[in-house]
């Protein structure tokens, strides 16, 4: 299936200092408002003429297009210039333990074309990784681009990833994928930037393009089978030293009974607050709720003891989300994944114990919601991941150079 979204994806912030080159004028004009020349020249600070060439480069490139006239002042009305998101196309790819859902995107995060279907991860990097890359070519026929069009490919895992390398480290349920080289891989077939993360993160960068592209300090906490979380931190994705920051799933839960975990430790929030607990939880009082979707259903439907279940797991993610906000003071903390569609029960908990344990000064102006993007951010997030490795204003300087070279 193919259609067109409403999503709509703010820009990075203008920069302060004057721009040096075409690449960061370029950064001014993402917030997509279309300038002429000379107002480009005011905003700047530059002389009218460095204006121009860098404004000949990037409608060369194709990254500007012209939108419009201004009113004139006498005389032939001046053109005014934006950002041309459609000049290239950007794939984001979600996979999960079960599925696959990829987007092709323009140069917004906005998706032109999504395709979703069912995909064990444990047939191995070699099958899932060439479901991309066909279902990518797929894509581009479909929307009438080609690989030329394409400036790369971001790719979310259900594991640990060391995003500078793109390599699986030692992911629990993904047999056979523990340091593939997954961008060697996608390369092969088309030659752009592969960039890889895992699922929360990039549920996080979707989550913040779309519903909080202005806050600076954002939690994303994903609750389903796993729970963890994805960091922004002065409006960037924060991974850690070697990638694993936000692993929330194996902190232990203050006050959580000793519940053996799948890793080996006792009383983990996985293991007390996740689908699969909650599961248990429930089966013990006799109601059956064999995947997060049925306990989703069962709280939709009035079940009480479920969405007092539900709840409860929501205090105790609570708990440990009091700790984090202590230590990072985020002023959003999202929650999404499948329990979160479960609605107000597991907020409800999650606020409950999050604004009673936390200091006012943090929980002052600290908003808890759900997330906006549902399936969708995990395909927008990867998309975003690329557009921010690829239109920095460096790399467009050297796209443009190799560009005018060849
Ligand atoms: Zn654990």
């Amino acid at each position: 299936m193919c259609f067109t979204s409403k999503v709509s994806i703010a820009q990075s912030p203008q920069p302060t200092a004057p721009p040096n080159g075409a690449g960061e004028l370029l950064q001014l004009l993402r917030d997509q408002t279309p300038r002429t020349r000379a107002e480009l020249a005011k905003l700047t600070g530059l002389a009218r003429s460095t204006v121009g060439a860098r404004v000949d480069a990037l409608l060369a490139s194709g990254l500007l297009a012209p939108s419009g006239e201004a009113a004139s002042t006498g005389g032939r009305p001046p053109v005014r210039f934006a950002f041309n998101p459609e000049a290239r196309v950007v794939v984001g790819a979600d996979l999960g333990a079960t599925h696959g859902r990829i987007a092709l995107t323009d140069l917004t995060g906005r998706p032109l074309c999504e395709i979703g279907e069912d995909l064990e991860i444990t047939d191995g990097p070699e099958v899932v990784l060439d479901w991309v890359t066909s279902t990518t070519s797929k894509m581009l026929d479909l929307t009438g681009r080609t690989a030329a069009d394409l400036i790369g490919v971001g790719i979310g895992l259900p594991g640990p990833v060391e995003h500078s390398s793109g390599r699986p480290m030692r992911p629990p349920i993904m047999p056979g994928w523990d340091g593939y080289d997954v961008p060697a891989h996608v390369s092969r077939v088309f030659d752009v930037p592969v960039l890889v993360d895992n699922d929360v993160n990039i549920m996080a960068l979707g989550e913040h393009a779309v519903a909080h592209p202005d806050v600076e300090h954002l939690l994303f906490v994903k609750v389903a089978t796993g729970i963890g979380a994805g960091i922004i931190s002065g409006g960037r994705l924060h991974r850690g030293a070697v990638g694993a920051a936000g692993d929330l799933g194996h902190v232990a839960a203050p006050h959580a009974p000793e519940v053996l975990c799948s890793c080996g430790n006792l009383g983990c929030l996985e293991a007390v607050a996740s689908g699969p607990a909650i599961t248990r939880a429930l089966a013990e009082i006799g109601i059956t709720a064999g995947s997060n979707a049925d306990i989703v259903d069962l709280v939709r439907g009035g079940n009480i003891p479920a969405a007092h279940a539900v709840r409860q797991a929501g205090r105790t993610i609570g708990e440990v989300l009091a700790t984090c906000v202590s230590l990072l003071n985020p002023s959003v903390i999202v929650i999404g994944g499948s329990l979160a569609q479960a609605g107000e029960s597991l907020i409800a908990g999650v606020r409950e114990v999050v604004y009673g344990r936390s200091l006012p000064l943090a929980t002052s102006n600290l908003q808890i919601v759900a997330a906006t993007t549902g399936v969708q951010a995990g395909v927008i997030g990867a998309a975003t991941m690329v557009i921010q490795h690829a239109l920095t204003a460096d790399r467009v300087d050297l796209a443009i150079a190799s560009q005018s070279a060849s």
